[in-house]
């Protein structure tokens, strides 16, 4: 056992090493590690379901609360790893009623030894139980935690948001990626004036003796760690009905009393966008659990049937466009991005932070395709060209792996640029709207990998796009389409790119229709007398020598 550990963590050394090597500047640490990779002590069990109690006192800023985590034991192995982030203390853990004893590895996690016997193919649970002042979000939803606040009235309104982060800043669990639990209970119990609202549906309201009540909240269906969330708030409720692909879709809205004039005129955009991306995404994944607009104090997350808002009931990213073209203001930006990670980032979820361009950069382009569903192909592709003024092409937008690390800001306006332009390579609008479908129904409700997703985009597109992935996702520049034109003939290749990069690009000649060419690292040559103009839907730069 001993020599086993020593060697997992050589070769966790020499992972991070290999990490350090391709983002420079950054040294991680051993809780990097214990935080970001699948330890011995994560690996033998599956998380099958969590009940989450928690106590909110905004009086104290306080919460109190325990997770009962359901598992199944892989293999057999008598350490468990829970994660839970100081100030916040793990106060105890029991199986079966027996109290168990735990170290903390780093600030963050507890190794908790269990005394029972753990037989491969048995289910079993432990209850941790914790109390304390969680961390306080500082610019919440990026850096983030309890956000506790109060409404114009006078109200506490308080929220979470961890995404990064990890869920362990607020309730003990597996904070990790890679493992969703497939269903769970948030039970979240507050001042007897206000309202919890979490994830899924609202099963049970408990007024307790107290002076509180008790609401449970019921997902049906998997769901990651920074996906479930606490909004305390003196909320009113609308709703709606809406007939999408799979049947009736429950649409709930809880907003502040003074807002409740503006949200109903705003968030018609729910049921548009659910029309929109039901069409280029396929069904809403979490019909069961219903989705819901929940307002907060901060801008919004994409968290998990709740999806929260903050954007001031105005158009825009809190009124304004990020691609400059006016057409960013024609929709809410937080209503439409955020509730598009229902399919990329909840249906479709990252093991590993580093590959988080399959949440934001799909979920960017979505932003290019609602835009294209409601005002036309046209609009859509001047919305996504008009974000490139955002690219900053520092580094790579696929980070460091195994140290909850991810790459780059580009991930969102540079991968939403580079889909637009492997729609190009599809060249078929329908094949390319089955692909987006098809991702969704092959990988529902799964974590992933960068690599499945590459491999189901090159395969369904027909077309080995790996070193379009490798120039777009590993390498931070942009390739140049050299050519020159003499006598007749047009000699072009690509400069500025990784090692064989060869995507083909369509180009108009002395004026003529777009057309495909097949440029490689080497010189090609073709018929040409003036004049060369590439497609300015491919996200390429051209230069003449
Ligand atoms: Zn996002």
């Amino acid at each position: 056992m001993k020599l086993l550990k020593t060697l997992f963590l050589l070769l966790f050394t020499l992972q991070i090493f290999i990490a350090c090597g391709q983002t420079k500047n950054t040294t991680f640490t051993h809780e990097d590690t214990l935080r970001g990779s699948i330890t011995p002590e994560r690996i033998w069990w599956d998380l099958k379901y969590y009940e989450l109690r928690v106590k909110v006192n905004p009086a104290d800023k306080a919460i109190s609360g325990s997770t009962k985590v359901f598992y199944e034991v892989l293999k057999p192995y008598q350490t468990i790893q829970i994660d839970l982030q100081p100030p916040l203390k793990i106060e105890k853990v029991t199986q079966d009623g027996k109290e168990l004893s735990f170290k903390q590895d780093g600030a963050n996690a507890y190794m908790i030894s269990l005394k029972k016997d753990q037989i491969k193919g048995k289910n079993e649970s432990i209850i941790v139980t914790y109390s304390g002042k969680p961390i306080v979000a500082k610019r919440p939803p990026w850096d983030g935690g309890f956000q506790w606040v109060k409404d114009k009235a006078g109200n506490d309104f308080v929220a979470t948001s961890c995404q990064g982060l990890g869920s362990s800043a607020w309730w003990p669990c597996k904070d990790h990626m890679y493992d969703e639990c497939d269903s769970m209970l948030v039970s979240i119990t507050v001042p007897k004036n206000l309202m919890d609202v979490s994830n899924g549906r609202l099963r049970k309201v408990t007024e307790n003796q107290d002076g509180t009540k008790t609401f449970d909240w019921f997902v049906k269906n998997p769901i990651n760690n920074y996906g479930i969330n606490v909004n305390v708030g003196n909320y009113v409720h609308f709703d709606e009905v809406y007939a999408g692909e799979k049947g009736k879709l429950s649409m709930d809205y809880y907003v502040l009393p003074e807002n409740l004039d503006k949200a109903k005129e705003q968030f018609k955009q729910a049921s548009m966008m659910m029309k929109a991306f039901e069409h280029w995404f396929g069904p809403y994944p979490f019909y069961e659990d219903g989705y819901k607009l929940v307002e907060v104090p901060y801008l919004g997350m994409e968290h998990q049937s709740s999806v929260t808002y903050g954007n001031k009931y105005q158009n825009g990213y809190l009124g304004r466009d990020l691609s400059g073209t006016g057409w960013g203001l024609k929709w809410d930006f937080i209503i439409i991005h955020e509730s598009g990670h229902e399919w990329f980032a909840n249906n479709i979820t990252y093991k590993d932070m580093a590959d988080m361009w399959i949440h934001e950069s799909f979920t960017n382009y979505s932003e290019n395709l609602y835009t294209e569903y409601y005002f036309g192909k046209e609009a859509g592709a001047a919305y996504v060209i008009g974000t490139r003024k955002g690219i900053r092409n520092d580094k790579p937008i696929i980070g460091a792996y195994s140290v909850n690390n991810s790459g780059s800001g580009d991930m969102y306006s540079k991968g939403g640029n580079m889909l637009h332009t492997i729609r190009q390579i599809t060249n078929n609008d329908e094949k390319w709207r089955q692909i987006l479908r098809g991702l969704n129904k092959t990988f529902y409700h799964q974590t992933v990998t960068t690599q499945q997703i590459e491999d189901y985009l090159s395969k369904n597109v027909g077309r080995d796009l790996s070193k379009v992935f490798d120039q777009y996702l590993r390498d931070s520049k942009i390739p140049v389409l050299e050519y020159s034109i003499e006598k007749n003939k047009i000699k072009y290749r690509w400069t500025n790119c990784i090692e064989g990069f060869d995507m083909p690009v369509k180009v108009a000649v002395d004026g003529g229709k777009m057309d495909f060419i097949y440029p490689s690292t080497s010189w090609k040559t073709m018929k040409g007398k003036s004049d060369l103009k590439v497609d300015e839907n491919f996200y390429v730069t051209a230069k003449t020598m």
